[in-house]
């Protein structure tokens, strides 16, 4: 053979072996773009596509398809890859850890709040958690990004800003005045003691915030965070004791002053400093504020008949010493779920929310109650209402039927979301806008 036919023989089976690879990608590639689609497809369908409050979006024109986003988050199926690209499938589930944001390498993610079609009252802040008001600051789920993580993480930020501008020349008790002892006040008060801010956390009841309130047997899901004075937090699947006992202690060995049973009624900006005053009466000046007083102090109401009635609550404690009793649950997301399943082993429950599918659900919760759906352990009323509550029975409405219908009941729970402390916010002077997809989280370019 001679040396030409030897070359021609090389170059073809390179070149048959590039085209070879080349088709495998491409094969490949189109069907992790059909399976995407078809995942879009059901996230439509089962009403999970749409975004309800935070959710990231993609540059398309920057993105490389690296799925570095995809590995770094830690829900599933929120990105995807379809022709190349990244692309949203489960924007509603997105919550917002924002390790997609840092893990693009070429920083084609931003964090967007709110959507075109549904808007979100917000307070307004800016990137160093201060409002509108300034020297007084936001932390936590108040501020619009719910979780525990998520708001140990804020809490620190906004302290380690703040202490930055704070000006030891002007007049006051307090360096900083916390308001709301939960996961961001609680972080929020060690950085200040590491910062040397001489520091006081205000709470209107116990220490732990909305975890408090959770049910004794419920599975707190979370993800690693770093408590200022404490260090790496490895937790994934805890408790609630778990999680209020660790505060309880590192805020002990901290000696964070902690002053419990103290409802922070009004915060007053005089000149360069506050004074912060409680229920009680009691005064407390300071040079800057905190206000992480979350969401859920002020639970969401449906204002019907009957929901003044002793049987009526927001919140479920211990439910495995509820035993034997017809229970209504209101609501459609992970608390209302969860409550449902805690509920169902001892009871008849059922479960009303007004939508056609869950919307922003965690996985796991998804799957538990479809299985507890299919059983018969949970008797799910979708597109429904509660219109009525009696001593013995409540009236639901099932949308588009004439008829309400009437269930046997001992018990109602509602879970459907809290409302902002909008008097509170706006007597301090706090602008809240109404966010229809508004980026919180974007790269400078
Ligand atoms: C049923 C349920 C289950 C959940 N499960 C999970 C989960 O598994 N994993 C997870 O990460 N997140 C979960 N969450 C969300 C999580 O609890 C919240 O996002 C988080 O607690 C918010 O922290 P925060 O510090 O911003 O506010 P909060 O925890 O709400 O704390 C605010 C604190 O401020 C206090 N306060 C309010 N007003 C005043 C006032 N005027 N004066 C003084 N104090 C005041 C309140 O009493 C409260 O202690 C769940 C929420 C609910 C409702």
């Amino acid at each position: 053979m001679d040396i030409f036919t030897e070359k021609l023989i090389i170059y073809s089976l390179v070149a048959i072996f590039i085209v070879v690879i080349l088709s495998v990608y491409l094969l490949l590639q189109k069907r992790e773009s059909r399976i995407v689609e078809a995942k879009i497809a059901i996230a439509k369908e089962e009403g999970r596509y749409e975004p309800i409050t935070l959710h990231p979006v993609i540059d398309i024109n920057s993105c490389i398809r690296s799925g570095a986003c995809i590995t770094a988050c830690p829900e599933k199926d929120i990105i995807g890859i379809k022709d190349g690209k990244a692309t949203i499938i489960n924007a509603s589930r997105c919550i917002g850890h924002g390790a997609c944001f840092h893990a693009c390498p070429v920083q084609a993610i931003s964090l967007y709040i709110g959507s075109e079609s549904r808007g979100v009252d917000l307070p307004h802040v800016d990137h160093t958690f201060e409002t509108n008001v300034p020297g007084i600051y936001i932390a936590g789920e108040l501020g619009g990004m719910g979780l525990i993580k998520n708001s140990v993480e804020q809490g620190r930020q906004a302290v380690d800003n703040l202490t930055r501008k704070i000006d030891k020349n002007v007049v006051a008790q307090y360096d900083l005045v916390i308001v709301g002892a939960g996961p961001a006040g609680v972080s929020a008060s060690l950085a200040a003691k590491g910062n040397n801010l001489k520091a006081i956390l205000l709470e209107q009841h116990s220490l732990g915030g909305t975890v408090i309130t959770f049910p004794r047997s419920k599975i707190v899901m979370t993800s690693p965070m770093d408590l200022p004075l404490h260090g790496k937090v490895k937790l994934y699947e805890t408790s609630k004791m778990e999680l209020l006992n660790l505060w309880t202690e590192v805020l002990t060995k901290n000696e964070i002053d902690l002053r419990e049973n103290t409802k922070v009624e009004s915060i007053q900006p005089i000149e360069k400093y506050f004074v912060v005053r409680s229920l009680k009466g009691e005064e407390f000046t300071a040079r800057k504020v905190l206000v992480a007083i979350g969401r859920s102090g002020s639970p969401r109401k449906l204002d019907i008949p009957g929901e003044l009635s002793a049987k009526v609550a927001y919140r479920l404690l211990e439910p495995e010493l509820i035993k034997d009793k017809n229970i209504v649950i209101v609501g459609g997301g992970d608390s209302a779920i969860e409550s449902a399943l805690l509920l169902a082993d001892q009871n008849k429950v059922t479960l009303s929310y007004r939508g056609e599918t869950f919307g922003r659900l965690k996985s796991k919760n998804s799957e538990k109650i479809r299985e507890a759906v299919e059983e018969n352990r949970i008797n799910l009323l979708f597109r429904s209402n509660l219109t009525f509550i009696e001593d013995h029975q409540v009236k639901v409405k099932i949308t588009e039927a004439p008829t309400e219908m009437t269930l046997p009941n001992d018990l109602v729970y509602i879970f459907v979301g809290g409302e902002l402390p909008v008097k509170f916010l706006e007597n301090i002077g706090i602008r809240i806008t109404k966010k229809f997809g508004e980026a919180i989280l974007k790269h400078e370019k």
